[in-house]
């Protein structure tokens, strides 16, 4: 089985582009990123203005899954998230919360050891991919914006050792990823995470049939489901009715009984938040695991079962 090394980047999602990969179930792929100003902001001097923003959110890919038909859940592995030493902070033009308050000048902000620089204080880093999904059924999103295919998530439990469940739209899913982040908080509320370029090793599965309509994310302890909105309230409509679904689906509760423990135990948290902006909101529904009723399972687990 050969290893596959990804470096083409595209700007959107989109079932036109031409695969740069074509791999199997289980096989390792490594995609190099830029980081979302394609690496165009290399010193304190090049300020936010100066960036060609065509080029903003490159994503790697894509790669093209054998098996993976619509329908179906692909499956992905994120095996590791490495990140450059040297990143970007800034506040993203009418962007946030802050944005009125706030100049265009850009922050190098370096990572040591696992730890970030800034200022006069670090602190731990938390590699994650805020740009991650596969092709719509059909025209082009452009991979700063999130939706139903995922795209720009910026869900920061998405790193290291996750798992995430994309419903596939077209043949082979054409998987994509970039905007690497070597720290951002829930919200990212300036529209900024600290952007750096990397790498990302995946591994890919299916579950054929049954997807839902939004993407899953499983981690170490919690299953997710993410959806994303123009407004709150929708968003939260979204995303709890998802897991209500899944829930019915996997425990046999009714609907009711579902919410009730949805209210006792599962978390409503922010991903992407930097509101007022263009961007639609993200949020993730989470539940405990249970290790006799996992809400999605792979084909060769409902082999074992
Ligand atoms: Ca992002
Ligand atoms: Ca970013």
């Amino acid at each position: 089985m050969s290893e596959h090394i990804v470096t083409k980047y595209v700007y959107t999602f989109s079932p036109d582009h031409e695969p740069v990969a074509k791999v199997g179930q289980g096989e390792v792929v490594t995609l190099e990123t830029l980081d979302c100003f394609s690496n165009q902001i290399q010193s304190e001097e090049d300020e936010l203005t100066s960036v060609d923003f065509s080029k903003v959110n490159p994503a790697t890919g894509p790669v093209y899954v054998e098996g993976a038909e619509p329908g179906d859940y692909l499956v992905v592995d994120i095996l590791d998230v490495q990140v450059a030493a040297q990143g970007i902070g800034v506040n993203g033009p009418g962007m946030g919360p802050l944005q009125d308050k706030v100049t265009n000048e850009t922050k190098l902000i370096h990572v040591e050891d696992g730890k970030v620089k800034f200022n006069d204080m670090e602190f731990p880093m938390n590699p994650m991919i805020g740009v991650i999904g596969v092709a719509p059924k059909e025209g082009e999103i452009p991979c700063g914006m999130p939706g139903a295919h995922g795209g720009n998530l910026d869900n920061k439990l998405i790193k290291t050792g996750a798992r995430l469940y994309f419903p596939v739209h077209v043949e082979g899913a054409l998987f994509q990823c970039g905007d690497l982040h070597a720290a951002m908080g829930d919200g990212e509320i300036s529209g900024a995470g600290l952007e750096v370029a990397g790498t990302v090793k995946v591994k890919f599965d299916v579950v054929k049939g049954g997807a839902g309509d939004r993407p899953v994310l499983e981690t170490e302890d919690k299953w997710y489901t993410i959806a994303t909105a123009e407004e709150f309230n929708d968003a939260l409509k979204l995303a709890t009715s998802d897991m209500q679904d899944l829930l019915v689906e996997n425990y046999g509760w009714d609907k009711t009984e579902a919410a009730i423990y949805m209210s006792l135990q599962g978390d409503a948290e922010v991903c992407q938040a930097c509101v007022p902006s263009e961007l639609d909101l993200v949020l993730r529904f989470g539940v405990p695991k249970r290790a006799d009723k996992p809400l999605i399972k792979s084909d060769s687990e409902k082999v074992s079962v």
